[in-house]
This record gives structure tokens, sequence and C-alpha cells, in this order.
């Protein structure tokens, strides 16, 4: 492992496992660096991936590993990676556990995280009862009673996405409402309610919600919960080396991947805010390819050099 590597991929979740299966497939000496604390290791099953629906997260990556293995110029690596330093063609990556990796590039495919869950019992539903994204876990939820915790524009968004999958929800802004007069009044025309009072505690049995107890004394009874979570960048790594990010921790990518220091690219949660393993894989898929055309064009200029006119 003390050869300079082609990529070093940093994150192995679904962005980061499909580079290295486009990555191997072309070649490519890659390894993936992953510490396994992926955001959606809360929930039993991720759904919306083609040939994959209702897969659990774990044997999501137990079998993509299993189809990467065939490729031996990829290695997977248990670990943290703590550092990263130098320039296009000769990076570095230091580890938790001391080990220092040489790679012409690095991919940043380190998610998102949720920042901590600040109401009383949120976290015990967490994956079970309460969820964050419609199109992940709607059909589950589909035509049952739920509590909507949002404020301020997005609760007005989520409120006419939710009416996709049931016409039985309340909102809670758990809160001063951030909602205008216009918004307020259009909600009302469609029969949803919208409690500003902070929440208490949310009451369940087994991960399952029962009720959510507001501060004023309401219980608002209900099977499912979604939410919108506060989240942050996967890692602090791409900001340290100098790649631009966003306010809410989004590395800037160009379309293809390309983050703004030359030789370092992101996909994934980590550079988009469409938080779809579909996507993210594909966003992986897309990168790789960007990644693996610079190295080849890098290397057929390279041996230019060498040959005779
Ligand atoms: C509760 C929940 C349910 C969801 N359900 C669905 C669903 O049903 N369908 C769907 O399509 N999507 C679902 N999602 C979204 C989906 O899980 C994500 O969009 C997807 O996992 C993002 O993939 P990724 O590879 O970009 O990042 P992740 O899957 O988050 O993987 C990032 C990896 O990078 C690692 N990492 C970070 N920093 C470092 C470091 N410094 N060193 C080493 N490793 C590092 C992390 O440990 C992690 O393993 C859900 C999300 C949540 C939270």
């Amino acid at each position: 492992m003390n050869q300079k590597m082609d990529v070093l991929i940093i994150g192995g979740g679904p962005a980061g496992l499909n580079a290295a299966l486009v990555l191997g497939r072309a070649r490519k000496h890659v390894v993936v660096i992953d510490d396994e604390r992926p955001r959606n290791w809360v929930t039993r099953e991720t759904h919306g991936f083609l040939t994959r629906d209702g897969a659990s997260p774990r044997d999501f990556r137990k079998v993509a590993k299993e189809q990467i293995s065939a490729y031996p110029s990829v290695h997977f690596v248990g670990d943290t990676a703590t550092s990263v330093t130098g320039t296009d063609g000769d990076f570095q990556v230091t580890t938790a556990q001391g080990v220092v990796y040489r790679a012409k590039k690095v991919l940043f495919t380190v998610g998102k995280k949720d920042l901590p869950l600040d109401i009383n019992g949120l976290k015990e539903v967490y994956g079970k009862s309460a969820f964050v994204c419609p199109y992940c876990d709607g059909w589950e939820l589909r035509d049952q009673r739920l509590v909507i915790i949002v404020n301020g524009a997005k609760a007005f968004h989520m409120a006419k996405t939710i009416s996709g999958w049931t016409s039985q929800y309340t909102i809670c802004t758990n809160g001063p409402d951030e909602l205008t007069d216009e918004q307020r009044e259009e909600l009302k025309q469609h029969g949803v309610p919208v409690w500003d009072s902070p929440i208490r505690s949310i009451e369940s049995n087994e991960g399952m919600v029962q009720q959510v107890v507001l501060e004023d004394g309401t219980k608002i009874s209900c099977t499912g919960i979604f939410f919108g979570p506060k989240l942050t960048a996967g890692s602090e790594l791409p900001q340290t080396i100098g790649c631009d990010v966003t306010d809410a921790g989004t590395v800037v990518v160009d379309e293809y991947g390309k983050t703004t220091v030359p030789g370092l690219f992101s996909a994934g949660d980590a550079a988009s805010e469409l938080y779809q393993a579909i996507t993210a894989a594909s966003l992986g898929a897309l990168t790789a390819v960007t990644i693996n055309s610079e190295l080849n064009m890098e290397a057929w200029d390279e041996r230019g050099k060498h040959v005779n006119p």
C-alpha cells in the first residue's frame, strides 16, 4: 500500500462505492477509506433504488463490496481520514490509525451528518416511524395520520408535497411560526392544521410514535412523523484543504464533480442536496468517469513526451 494510488476515495456509501466500481472496472488503483457512520444506518430499509428497493443499508453496502471485490485494483480500509495535504498528482491522506496513503486524485464522498436531534423523544423514533424524506418512506406511511415537524417556507412546501401520500396530517412548527399570512391562509383552506406551540416530547412504544405532546398541553395522536433535520458536512476535510463549501456544508462542485481545487472531487450527499441513495450513486459514477478521463489524458500526455518524432 506504499505505492501511489490513482484515486483515494474517502467515504464508502452509495456515492463512494459506485465510484469505486467504475474506477475498478477502468483498471485504476483505488483505496476506499470508510469509517461506517452513515446517516441512514438509523433506518432498516432503503427504498426507491431500482433492483434494491427495501434493502437494508448494511446489506446494500455488503453486496456492493462483494461485487466490487471482483476488481482486484480496489481496496477497502476501515479507518477515518484525518487530514489531506498535497497537490494535484500527489496528495497525502493520513488516517486515525496513523497510516499515510498517497494518491494522484482524491474523491470526497463523505456524506452529510445530522446535528444532534433537539426534540425530546425524536431519537427513539428516528428511522423507525419518523423519517426525513417522503420519497424514501412516504409509501410506508401512506394514508396514515402524520405530524410534519417543519417551519417557514419548508413547512409550506412539505405540506403540499405530503398531500400526495396522505390527507391526514398536521404541521407542528415547534416554536415561533415563520409562515407568511398567505401561506397560513392557503393551508387553512386545504384543511391542514398548524400548531405553533413548541414540542414538549414525542411519545412512542418500541420506536413507533404514538403522540406528539406540545408545551401548551395539546396531544396530537399520530402513527408517523416527517421532520426537517439540521445537517452539516460529513467531514471538514474538503474545507480544510481549501475546497469551497456552502453555508449548508455542501462542497461546491461543477457538473462533473470537480471541486474548486484541482485534483480534488466530491460527489453524493457531500456535494448535493438531493439526499437519495440512487442520486448519490449516480453522482459517484459520473464523477468517477471525470476522474478516470483526467487520469487517462494525463497519462496520454506524459507518454507523448517520450514518443520519438
Ligand atoms: C433516515 C434516513 C432514511 C433514508 N432512506 C432513504 C431511502 O429509503 N432511499 C434513498 O434513496 N435514500 C434514503 N436516504 C438517503 C440516503 O441514505 C443518502 O442519500 C445516501 O446514503 C448518501 O450516500 P453518500 O454515499 O453520499 O453518503 P453516505 O451514505 O452518508 O456515506 C458517507 C460515508 O462516508 C464516511 N465518512 C465520512 N467522513 C469520513 C472520514 N473522514 N473518513 C472515513 N470515512 C468517512 C461515513 O462514515 C459514511 O460511511 C435516507 C437517509 C436517512 C437519514
